[in-house]
């Protein structure tokens, strides 16, 4: 087997590299990540991705004839893998940008296409996913929202919830239950385009435990959506919906992020003494570091496998989910076990006077809990792994 990437894989990745470099402050590439989504943060993540959005790198991958640069998929892994080891900020934009994209390149009409992607592609219009309600997260089919065919357009009324980012965004898009008595469950959604501007949505801010503000509550009051804004056929949200979070849950960011961390923590093991001893002397210390190099490689492994898949056009639900779920869970065994190297020093909050590693372990211990969550928990990617990777029944 040979991974090694060509020689213009590697131009490319230098060039994301040395942008990271001149876009972030320097401490950015020693961990200085955002305590929180404040104002001053938002701005500066605006800006650093129209700086992406002028490298053309927020539609790398896009047909030549909607303004992308049709660039392998490999590169939009590369790309992906730079992202999450320099800690970019608007990380979950820029997902949220690639499945937006997706479905609008798969599933949109021409004039979807020319009405949306050039705000995209520009970095000027930001989109929020609004899939999971109060009583629909796994299992989406259960999707209550409902809009209604008022003839000239849709009638929506509901709540949505963990809607990542909705008090940022532009737009939002949602399956939405359009057709309550179709027979099949999955036929009744329809994945609607909907402008957060609109009167009756209502969006509430949500703290989650590590501190940030950013997953929302969205209301949706008697919102009048355009009966253009319906993205593909009526009916076939459910499918779209599957094929987007395909996307959300495969990338090479699961490998490279940790791999930081691990850098990080030797370094640490190196500087800090115990009892005058360095930390890296200490053979327990030592395995625990090892052990995480081990699963950080699996990892990347997994995480090429899956980027390889998806370039040869193959179906990555299955892969995707295995990705999903080793790196999500691997990236909680490594907050837990930073912690247990760092001590008390570990639980430190960012910002604190005699913190370590600028606070990440314990911002990583907090934030890492919702990883096995978010874009599905890890249940239901065991149950596609053996459904759909191994076959079994359905049950
Ligand atoms: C930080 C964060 C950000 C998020 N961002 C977004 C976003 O931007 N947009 C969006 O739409 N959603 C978002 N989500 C929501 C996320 O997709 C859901 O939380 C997730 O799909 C789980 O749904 P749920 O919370 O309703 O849990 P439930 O589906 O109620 O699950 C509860 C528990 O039951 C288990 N379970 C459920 N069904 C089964 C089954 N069939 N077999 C075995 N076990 C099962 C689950 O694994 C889980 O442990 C976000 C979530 C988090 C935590």
């Amino acid at each position: 087997m040979d991974f090694t990437f060509t020689e213009e894989q590697d131009k490319f990745r230098q060039e994301v590299k040395d942008f990271l470099a001149k876009q972030l402050p320097a401490d950015w590439l020693t961990g200085g990540a955002p305590e929180e989504e404040t104002d001053e943060w938002w701005e500066f993540t605006k800006k650093f991705l129209l700086a992406m959005a002028d490298k053309g790198w927020l539609s790398l991958t896009w047909p030549k004839e909607y303004g992308g640069q049709e660039r392998p998929l490999w590169e939009d892994a590369i790309l992906g893998e730079e992202l999450a080891y320099a800690r970019a900020p608007g990380m979950d934009y820029w997902y949220r940008w690639k499945m937006i994209s997706a479905l609008l390149l798969n599933f949109g009409n021409d004039e979807q296409k020319r009405k949306h992607l050039p705000g995209i592609a520009s970095g000027e219009v930001h989109w929020a996913q609004g899939f999971s309600e109060p009583e629909a997260g796994s299992d989406l089919g259960a999707t209550k929202v409902r809009a209604e065919d008022k003839g000239d357009h849709w009638l929506v009324n509901g709540q949505k919830i963990w809607t990542t980012g909705a008090h940022r965004s532009n737009w939002c898009f949602a399956p939405m239950m359009t057709d309550p008595d179709a027979e099949k469950r999955s036929r009744r959604l329809s994945m609607l385009l909907i402008d957060m501007s609109t009167p009756g949505i209502t969006v509430n801010v949500m703290e989650s435990m590590e501190g940030a503000s950013h997953v929302c509550e969205t209301f949706f009051d008697d919102v009048r959506v355009p009966k253009e804004n319906l993205v593909g056929e009526r009916g076939r949200g459910w499918l779209a919906a599957m094929a987007l979070v395909n996307i959300e849950r495969s990338g090479t960011g699961f490998a490279s992020l940790p791999q930081r961390v691990l850098e990080q923590l030797v370094q640490y093991a190196n500087e800090t003494k115990c009892n005058g001893v360095p930390l890296a002397q200490d053979l327990v210390i030592r395995s625990k570091l090892a052990q995480i190099a081990i699963e950080i490689e699996v990892c990347r492994m997994l995480a090429y496998r899956t980027a390889w898949v998806q370039n040869t056009g193959q179906d990555v639900t299955s892969v995707g989910a295995m990705i999903k779920l080793f790196g999500s869970e691997m990236m909680q065994r490594i907050s837990n076990t930073g912690l247990q190297i760092m001590g008390p020093y570990g639980q430190l909050e960012p910002g604190s006077k005699r913190t370590q590693i600028a606070g990440l372990i314990e911002r990583d211990y907090l934030w890492n809990v919702s990883m096995t969550i978010a874009g599905g928990t890890s249940e239901i990617q065991r149950i596609i792994i053996s459904t759909i990777g191994l076959g079994l029944p359905r049950m």
